[in-house]
């Protein structure tokens, strides 16, 4: 999962906490139609400053980017990848990335998994929806039940291994909602019944 939003973002907050509409954890340059340096202001008739263009006059939105991944099963173990980049390298994640066009939420969880883990996977249903407001993203996790075995780590995975739930290297896990997904999920699995975990991290 790449969160290279994140420390922009948390600089950002850092010197704009007194206007979170601010938020620049994406900084636009130049216009993507003309090439001009672009200025932030508030275009007529909108609430919030823009990316805008002062040659051509293309407004640039910014909106936030989904996150889709897998937290997947293999008998009493799930599978965790450490990760080969930036940031958090060397911590264990879910496997997750950037949503990309043309695909569903559940298109994407399940590429993401092949390209991050080799792991062959069913999906089980959507499992966690969390906000991640400071780094302009959403988060999304399903359930997914290994196929086989076989693993196959990429180029963005230094290691890809089962765990048991007293095995989870919980002090090195990347990300803040990889670890509420996995507890949610122990929690879910001792009550016998899974259900939808939503969150807002703020
Ligand atoms: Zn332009």
């Amino acid at each position: 999962m790449h969160e290279h939003a994140s420390t922009a973002g948390r600089q950002a907050m850092g010197t704009r906490l007194h206007c979170r509409a601010m938020l620049q954890s994406r900084p636009i340059k130049h216009c993507r139609r003309c090439g001009t340096a672009v200025d932030y202001r508030v275009p007529p008739e909108d609430n919030r400053a823009r990316a805008v263009c002062p040659a051509c006059g293309e407004i640039h939105y910014e909106n936030p980017l989904n996150v889709v991944g897998t937290l997947p099963v293999w008998g009493e173990q799930v599978l965790l990848c450490r990760r080969a980049i930036e940031p958090r390298r060397g911590l264990w994640t879910l496997p997750a990335g950037f949503m990309e066009l043309g695909e569903t939420v559940a298109e994407g969880a399940v590429r993401e998994t092949t390209e991050e883990a080799g792991a062959r996977i069913a999906l089980d249903g959507l499992f966690a929806v969390m906000n991640v407001v400071p780094a302009g993203q959403v988060h999304f996790f399903y359930r997914a039940r290994m196929l086989d075995e076989t693993l196959d780590p990429g180029p963005e995975t230094l290691e890809a291994r089962l765990f048991r739930e007293d095995e989870i290297p919980w002090e090195q896990i990347a990300f803040r909602t990889v670890r509420q997904t996995l507890q949610h999920y122990f929690d879910c699995r001792r009550s016998g019944q899974y259900t939808l975990h939503c969150a807002d991290i703020t």
